[in-house]
C-alpha cells in the first residue's frame, strides 16, 4: 500500500500512470512534512497559510496509513488567484527542493528518493491549470480546516486541528 498524487482532469488514461506520483507511505511521509516546512515558513497570506495547513493535513497518524494521497484539484485553489497560488505552491516545492527547512527533521531522509518525488509533483503542478479545480469541500471531515492559525513551537509549522504532522510522526 502506498499513496498517489494525480493531476487525473489533464491526461489520458496512459499518460496518467507515467505522471503520476507512486509512494510508499514511508516516502509519502518524508514529502509531506519537508512541503510543510517550506510552505509553513514561506506563507505570508492567509490563502498560503491554508495551503501550508491543507498539505499537513495529509497526515498519515492521523487519516491512517495509505489514505492520505490525492489530486491536484483537491486543494484549496481559488479561482481568482490560481496563478499567484501556483507560483506559491512551485516555490515551496523549490525551496523543499533545496532543502531549505530539513535540518529541522531529526532523521536523515533518503535524499535522492524525495528529490525525485519533489521534482514529479513539480511537473504535476506545471500541467495542472484552472479548469481542472475541483469545487468540491478541499478540507477532510476529521481534519477540518482549523479556526486559528497555530504553529508547532518545535517545528515552526502550522498545526492541523490534531497537532503537528511531524510531531505527529516521530
Ligand atoms: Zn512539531
Amino acid at each position: 500500500m502506498g499513496n498517489n498524487i494525480t493531476n487525473d482532469k489533464n491526461y489520458s488514461q496512459k499518460e496518467r500512470l507515467d505522471k503520476m506520483l507512486a509512494m510508499s507511505n514511508g516516502l509519502t511521509a518524508v514529502l509531506i512534512e519537508v512541503l510543510s516546512l517550506s510552505a509553513s515558513y514561506l506563507a505570508k497570506t492567509d490563502a498560503e497559510i491554508d495551503f501550508a495547513i491543507w498539505v499537513a493535513c495529509h497526515d498519515q497518524a492521523i487519516m491512517g496509513r495509505g489514505m492520505v494521497g490525492f489530486d491536484l484539484s483537491e486543494l484549496p485553489w481559488s479561482t481568482e488567484n490560481f496563478e499567484a497560488e501556483k507560483r506559491f505552491l512551485l516555490r515551496v516545492v523549490d525551496s523543499a527542493k533545496a532543502k531549505q527547512y530539513w535540518n529541522l527533521l531529526d532523521y536523515e531522509p533518503r535524499e535522492e528518493m524525495v528529490l525525485c518525488s519533489l521534482e514529479k509533483f513539480k511537473d504535476l503542478i506545471e500541467d495542472f491549470s484552472k479548469e481542472f479545480i475541483s469545487t468540491n469541500n478541499f478540507w477532510s471531515k476529521t481534519l477540518p480546516k482549523p479556526a486559528k492559525h497555530k504553529k508547532c513551537s518545535l517545528h515552526n509549522i502550522y498545526l492541523h486541528e490534531e497537532g503537528c504532522v511531524i510531531c505527529n510522526n516521530m
